[in-house]
Order: C-alpha cells, then sequence, then structure tokens
C-alpha cells in the first residue's frame, strides 16, 4: 500500500483508524506453509486481531484458528472454520466453558490439574483432549510476553508428569495432543528445537497422541534491522528434527503451530492526526488524536512502532515525542526523527495489525477507532468508529 492510498483513507474515513491490508496476510501465511511440509497445520491466533472478515479472509485461505475464549470460538464458527479446524486453549476457565466447547466439537486444549481431573472425571475416554504443557523455557522478547518460565501461569509443568499420567491412567482419559507455547517473539530457532526434544520424550507415555502443538513464538520485525523469524530454516531444522524422531520411535503425529502476530502485525497500518506540536523546555512533543486508549503495546509491552509523517514525507527530520490524548501518561514514541510534523498532518504507526485494536477500550471516554479492509485494491470500512451512544450502551440508569 502506498502512503498516499493511506492518505485518501484518512481523508475518506477519518482519524484515527486502523488499516488491514489482506494481501501482507496471504504472503506471511505463505511463507509459513512453503516452509513446511503439507502436513504442518497452522492455527491463526485468534486473539491477535477477530474482526470477522479479517477471521473469513484467514479461513479461506486454508488456515485453522486457535481460540482463547468460547466467544473466539463461536466468532471463528461464524467466520467458516470447521469445528476440527479450531482448537480451544482457554486458561483458567471454570468446566462450564469447557463444556461449551465440547458442544461445539471443536479441539480442546487443557491448562492445568484441576480441570483435567474434573474432565477426566465426567467424560473420561468419551472426547479427546491436548494438554498444555508448561516446560519451563524462557523465551520470547519480554517477560510480559514469555509464558513458559517457571512463574508462569499457562500450562501444567513438566514437573507434574506423573500427575498428569495418574489421571489419564485412572479416568480412561484420550490425550490426542501435547500443546506449548512459550512466549511472543523467539528469536532463536534453537529454542523450537529445544521445545520439540521436550516434547518427544513424553510421546511414549501417551499412546492415542495424534498432534503435537508448538503453539507460536514467530517474530516480525518492528524496528529497521530488526530480524524476522527464519521460517525458512525453521521449517527445515524443525521438519528434519520431526521426521528423525519418527524414524526412530516409529511413532506418527501431525505438527501443529499457531501464529498470530506473524500473519497479522505488518498488515496492519494505524492513522492518527497531529493535534497540537508542543515545546517544552526539554522536548518537542507531537499530541496525537489517539492514546493508549487506542493502541496499547508501547505502554504495555515497550513495542516499538515505526512512525511516519504522511503528509510531509519529505520535511527536514526531527526529534519528537509522540504522545497521545489522554489523562494519563501514554507516551508512544520518545525521541524519534520523523519528518516535520505541522498540527493536522496524519501520522501513520506500522505494525499495528496484531494487538492494536483489539487491545482498545473507551478509557477516558474516548470513542473506539473505525477499521478499513483493503482487499484487491479495493478499501472496506470493516468497523464503524464508535458514537457518543456505544458510550452509555449498557448502563443502566436509576438516578
Ligand atoms: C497469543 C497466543 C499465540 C500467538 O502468539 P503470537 O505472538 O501473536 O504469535 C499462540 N498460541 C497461544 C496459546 C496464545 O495464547
Amino acid at each position: 500500500m502506498t502512503n498516499q492510498e493511506l492518505l485518501k483513507i484518512a481523508g475518506e474515513y477519518g482519524t484515527p483508524v486502523y488499516v488491514y491490508e489482506t494481501e501482507k496476510i496471504r504472503e506471511q501465511y505463505e511463507k509459513l506453509t512453503k516452509s513446511f511440509d503439507g502436513k504442518t497445520r497452522f492455527f491463526y491466533a485468534a486473539k491477535a486481531l477477530t474482526n470477522i472478515n479479517i477471521l473469513k479472509y484467514i479461513q479461506k485461505l486454508g488456515a485453522n484458528i486457535d481460540c482463547v475464549s468460547i466467544h473466539e470460538v463461536n466468532l471463528g464458527l461464524k467466520a467458516g472454520f470447521t469445528p476440527e479446524k479450531i482448537l480451544f486453549t482457554p486458561n483458567c476457565v471454570d468446566i462450564t466453558e469447557i463444556e461449551e466447547a465440547m458442544k461445539l466439537g471443536v479441539h480442546i486444549n487443557i491448562d492445568n490439574i484441576s480441570i483435567l481431573e474434573q474432565f477426566g472425571n465426567k467424560y473420561g475416554n468419551s472426547y479427546p483432549v491436548f494438554i498444555r504443557i508448561n516446560p519451563h523455557i524462557f523465551a520470547g522478547g519480554n517477560y510480559k510476553i514469555s509464558t513458559g518460565h517457571i512463574d508462569s501461569k499457562f500450562g501444567i509443568s513438566i514437573h507434574q508428569l506423573r500427575h498428569i499420567q495418574r489421571i489419564v491412567k485412572t479416568t480412561g482419559l484420550r490425550v490426542e495432543g501435547l500443546h506449548m507455547h512459550t512466549g511472543s517473539e523467539i528469536k532463536d530457532i534453537d529454542v523450537f528445537i529445544q521445545g520439540l526434544e521436550i516434547m518427544f520424550e513424553m510421546v511414549e507415555d501417551f499412546p492415542d497422541l495424534k498432534y503435537i502443538d508448538m503453539g507460536s513464538g514467530f517474530k516480525v520485525p518492528y524496528q529497521e534491522g530488526e530480524l524476522e523469524t527464519d521460517v525458512k530454516t525453521l521449517g527445515k531444522k524443525v521438519l528434519k528434527a520431526v521426521n528423525d524422531f519418527k524414524k526412530e520411535s516409529g511413532k506418527d503425529f501431525e505438527l501443529w503451530f499457531e501464529p498470530g502476530k506473524y500473519l497479522v502485525s505488518e498488515c496492519g497500518h494505524f492513522l492518527v492526526r497531529a493535534n497540537v506540536i508542543k515545546q517544552t523546555t526539554a522536548t518537542v512533543f507531537v499530541g496525537v488524536n489517539s492514546g493508549f486508549n487506542h493502541l496499547i503495546r508501547p505502554m504495555f509491552y515497550d513495542s516499538y512502532h515505526k512512525i511516519e509523517n504522511l503528509s510531509n514525507p519529505n520535511g527536514p527530520e526531527r526529534i519528537y515525542t509522540v504522545v497521545g490524548n489522554i489523562c494519563e501518561t501514554d507516551t508512544f514514541a520518545w525521541d524519534r526523527k520523523i519528518n516535520e510534523v505541522r498540527e493536522g498532518d496524519v501520522l501513520v504507526f506500522r505494525n499495528a495489525g496484531a494487538y492494536g485494536f483489539e487491545m482498545s477500550s473507551n478509557f477516558n471516554s474516548r470513542l473506539k477507532p473505525a477499521e478499513v479492509m483493503v482487499m484487491d485494491g479495493k478499501v472496506h470500512l470493516i468497523r464503524k468508529r464508535d458514537v457518543f451512544e456505544d458510550l452509555l450502551k449498557n448502563q443502566i440508569e436509576v438516578l
């Protein structure tokens, strides 16, 4: 997408607005599928971006979907994914939510001993399950997005394998899948191999095993010079390890992954407008018509999003701190070189597809932005901007 096209969208639909290019999603999906063999399955981690149009598009690509709430499961069904293509990976939900998913016929991934035991006692071998293992590998770009370490709430500790075995044995549970997801933004391919080897050691313990799900951790570059997970090399190394193991052990299983960010981060461009340029004694602020109510990643994860001035691309570069308009410190970027920003200019945040709109809120009684999808050269509004009435929706006035 050219910057001119983005500017046109800002003019037509207003700002702030999230823009998604489907072509980029397809490109990323194909990079992945080409790097692995046809037996490897990819489950899009829906929580990254759940607009129904994006889900439908990803369904049409042939992907599967990984859902973390019953509502995501229902969104997946609505988008056209068959139950066989849906994996439900909740954490800390009660058994009733798992039973709802069971009724829908999707794959179920259990992430704690308590539910595993309840499920086994109630359903025995009548419905197959996955078990989410916490291998205690520290991986990922940031402590908040790392899920495999010792203090993490996710999964059942690998050290509790004996306990898992006891439950499986006494209840007859049919364990068809083993799952691990050690975190986001893993740069080191060997971490995946290390994780795989931990999985291999458990295969013998689960005779009904059909699937090994290695979760995600695929990284995309946010800053100049940052690397993307080299999926080609990853594919080669992983397939070799898997095939060697299969030969040695005589076991067979499908390999699954759950990319979120990898598929939808780069497709997203978040457009905002510069409201004010505010020169203080120490810095020059650009105050934009957005805040962490719309894009929380910089404040929440210290994430870096490239920012460009679409309205003045050839202006002299100056150093700015870009902040939002809410009553909280909501700094998007410190000391960033941007082409001179004038009040009214349209700025773009890159890599805004994943965990952008999805994590937005109405904090400060501000309205959630619109979403636009660009597909086959056509621009579609796929979510209307909030209006004032949305703030009162579901409130009950009693005074
Ligand atoms: C969030 C999540 C993913 C996707 O992570 P990304 O970093 O966006 O690729 C995959 N699997 C599970 C279980 C998740 O919770």
